[in-house]
């Protein structure tokens, strides 16, 4: 008998990771599990406690490189039903950590409500964004969250409210395995300034980076006082290639998936620049992508 018996509708076996990653490459999950409700959640975490299972818990995958071997254990998604929900009320709104990030920005900005249009142009899920402290040179998700709902690994449900948390550089000190929801505090302001931002943010991003590729956004972190983009492109990377990955030419922090590009591939690239980089200016660039190996 399975170990998910009675899950069957939202518990798949040996499920490619490839189409839930934006760089499609991945294998597959022992166990992959869709959650509609947080009482589904609450048993999948029990059922995995009591037969060892690993879990693991992904967004849109949009900062994900899952190796060609797949993940063993269970992959959570947090994509539908209750998970996907976002319920406004006045100048505070709960996302659900499935809910997506585009989506509820432009809702903001269709009710005049400021504060995340700043994020305008970052793929993936509400949680992603949360674990990730999403954002950039405008500003990050971080400023505007009031409080998270958590799940421990026992599957207790509790809160995390604004003096406890802590938001840096795409990290947050949560260490609870899962991000339910988070209640965003905007406030109201003029639409048309709203979309301004959104538009410039745009711009940016259009002018800066290889969007119509396969890619997982930045891959290193900025060292502390400079731009990894500007030590790889000063090391003369851009363009560097293993297998089908390449470092891009718009942007040298970006590693964009070719046409038989594995993995592996990416992996390899990784190491290459961050030894380059070492050599060159004795500097050790750390992911920010994550890598599940
Ligand atoms: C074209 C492109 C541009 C990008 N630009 C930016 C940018 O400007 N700024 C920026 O910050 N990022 C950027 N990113 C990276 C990425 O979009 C963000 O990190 C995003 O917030 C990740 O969300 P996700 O849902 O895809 O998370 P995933 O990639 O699926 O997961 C990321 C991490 O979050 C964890 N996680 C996801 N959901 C939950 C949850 N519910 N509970 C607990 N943990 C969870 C995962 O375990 C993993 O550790 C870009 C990516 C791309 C492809």
């Amino acid at each position: 008998m399975s170990i998910f018996n009675g899950l069957d509708e939202i518990v798949e076996r040996d499920h490619p990771l490839a189409s839930h990653t934006w760089y499609r490459l991945g294998g597959p999950a022992d166990y992959f599990i869709r959650p509609r409700t947080v009482d589904d959640l609450v048993e999948v975490i029990r059922r995995c406690n009591e037969n060892h299972v690993r879990l693991h818990v992904m967004g849109f995958g949009s900062n994900l490189l899952v190796s060609d071997e797949g993940v063993r254990g269970a992959v959570v998604k947090l994509e539908e039903g209750q998970f996907a929900q976002t319920e406004f009320e006045g100048e505070q709104v709960t996302a659900w950590a499935g809910a997506q990030l585009s989506q509820l920005v432009l809702d903001c900005v269709e009710k005049g409500l400021s504060g995340i249009e700043v994020l305008t142009g970052i793929p993936g899920s509400v949680g992603g964004a949360i674990k990730m402290n999403a954002g950039g040179r405008f500003g990050d998700i971080g400023s505007a969250v009031e409080s998270v709902t958590l799940l421990d690994s026992q599957g207790g449900l509790f809160e995390k409210s604004k003096p406890e948390l802590i938001f840096d550089y795409r990290s947050v000190n949560i260490r609870a395995p899962f991000i339910l929801n988070a209640k965003l505090k905007l406030t109201q302001a003029d639409p048309e300034q709203i979309m301004r931002t959104v538009k410039e943010s745009w711009v940016y991003k259009k002018n800066t980076q290889p969007l119509n590729t396969r890619n997982c956004g930045c891959i290193f972190k900025n060292p502390e006082g400079t731009s990894a983009g500007a030590l790889i492109d000063r090391a003369g990377l851009k363009g560097l290639q293993v297998g089908g990955a390449a470092v891009s030419d718009k942007h040298a922090n970006f590693i964009v998936a070719g046409d038989g590009c594995t993995s592996r591939d990416i992996m390899r690239l990784i190491s290459a620049v961050q030894q380059r980089v070492r050599e060159q200016f004795e500097i050790e660039l750390d992911p920010e992508i994550e890598i599940w190996k």
